[in-house]
């Protein structure tokens, strides 16, 4: 049975870990002591690092534990430092009995991947990076609105009961710009109460599809909080446009 443990690394970041047997591979290590104290202590070999985009507090690990781990497998595009197997959009693998497919999820950064991971029973998980995080999304950097916004569409687009895995432990804090958006909300009121056991995550897309005002563009609550925010009657039924002014909203909240 393959295991899924979330390693809490710098200030709020998660480098999930995968294991099964004495073998693991971790997604974005950001921090290679954190990665090599847990496996030593549970006496496991890294097989395969998975990068989600290359942002320092994602990657800063890498370097070590290849240096460590020399037969492991970095995954990520052949642009970035230190991978030694390319992979994007469409590319396909099994690992730990889990059909793995990687898709590419702009927005974040323009290169920002995902690893979709189906189990025998069909039940699928996805390590999201930084692109959704429980209640919230993330930053647009490198990438456009545009692409952000069908990157959440794509993922969104996948089975309510499954599994995100994202980067970042941002919970709480997402949690309470999403009751300024929706302050009559029972689930986020729910949520929130919730945050206070760590770590919050994975959480469910039917769980999301609730609380993150980021999925839900379409909602008559979310869309009266932008226009009070100052987006025209007209804008506010495009949900690029809601959810543009959400993003920008959260940018200063
Ligand atoms: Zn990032």
């Amino acid at each position: 049975m393959m295991q899924i443990v979330p390693l809490p690394a710098l200030s709020d970041n998660y480098i999930w870990l995968l294991r099964q047997g004495n073998q693991a591979i971790v997604v974005d290590p950001g921090d290679a002591a954190v990665v090599m104290n847990y496996l030593a202590a549970q006496a496991l070999n890294l097989n395969a690092i998975w990068l989600t985009h290359a942002h320092y507090d994602h990657t800063d690990g890498v370097a070590a534990l290849k240096q460590h781990y020399p037969q492991c497998q970095v995954a990520g595009w052949s642009e970035w430092p230190e991978v030694n197997r390319a992979v994007n959009e469409g590319s396909e693998f099994e690992v730990f009995g889990q059909q793995v497919a990687v898709w590419h999820i702009p927005g974040h950064t323009a290169d920002h991947l995902a690893y979709v991971l189906t189990d025998s029973a069909g039940q699928q998980r996805v390590f999201c990076g930084d692109t959704l995080f429980s209640a919230g999304c993330g930053r647009v950097f490198t990438g456009t609105m545009a692409q952000m916004f069908a990157s959440l569409q794509r993922l969104n687009s996948l089975p309510e009961n499954t599994l995100f895995y994202p980067a970042h432990e941002y919970t709480a804090a997402n949690l309470k710009f999403a009751q300024a958006v929706e302050p009559d909300n029972p689930a986020i009121r729910q949520a929130l109460l919730q945050t206070a056991t760590l770590p919050t995550l994975p959480v469910s897309l039917a769980h999301e599809r609730e609380i993150n005002p980021f999925l839900r563009t379409s909602q008559p609550p979310v869309i009266a909080s932008v226009v009070q925010k100052g987006l025209s009657e007209q804008q506010s039924t495009e949900p690029l446009a809601v959810f543009t002014c959400l993003r920008e909203w959260k940018n200063r909240f």
